[in-house]
């Protein structure tokens, strides 16, 4: 593995996507990259390995693409939290405000034993919210919430304003 790589030369920036005046970072062509996808994720499982998680919580649906080599390198187990209608079993909920609206993410209730570390992880970090309501629902369901772990942090939004655990961001945009 080369560990000289650029990693944000992966990252496609995506004018007008997914509506006109929006700037998508699209992890896809890094994760094509076998290398670049290996040292980007080896590098966030190595910032996270400190705070010890139990288990690692994936935000649908790109989160489940992070938690998954992340779990696999620290040796801790995968939650799922997820769009409503997706789990099975009985679930807790949150729901939070997007731009337009309103969303919901679900658990499901027997996830997390009481006290549990848990870092909770998404591809990208924008305003806040969504990583925000991931924490308050870890918390709702009985976790004891230790930090927070992104591949793309957008600096300018000041999402990480909203977030009060640790938080590591892997790549950083203004
Ligand atoms: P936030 O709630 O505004 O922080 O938005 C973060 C959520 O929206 C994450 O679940 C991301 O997957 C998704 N998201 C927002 N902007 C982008 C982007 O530019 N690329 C990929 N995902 C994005």
């Amino acid at each position: 593995m080369n560990d000289d790589i650029d990693l944000k030369q992966y990252i496609d920036n995506i004018p007008d996507f997914p509506k006109p005046g929006i700037l998508f970072y699209d992890i896809s062509s890094l994760m094509r990259n076998a290398d670049a996808w290996q040292l980007a994720t080896s590098r966030m499982a190595h910032a996270v390995m400190p705070w010890q998680p139990d288990q690692l919580a994936a935000i649908e649906s790109r989160g489940f693409l992070t938690a998954a080599p992340l779990a696999t390198r620290l040796g801790c187990g995968i939650i799922m939290l997820r769009k409503p209608g997706k789990l099975p079993g009985e679930t807790v909920s949150l729901s939070y405000d997007l731009e337009y609206g309103s969303d919901s993410l679900h658990i499901q209730a027997e996830a997390i034993k009481p006290g549990q570390r848990v870092v909770v992880t998404d591809d990208l970090l924008a305003t806040g919210g969504t990583l925000a309501a991931s924490i308050a629902l870890l918390r709702k369901a009985g976790a004891n919430v230790v930090g927070a772990s992104v591949m793309i942090e957008l600096a300018g939004l000041r999402g990480r304003d909203k977030i009060d655990v640790p938080l590591h961001a892997l790549l950083t945009y203004k």
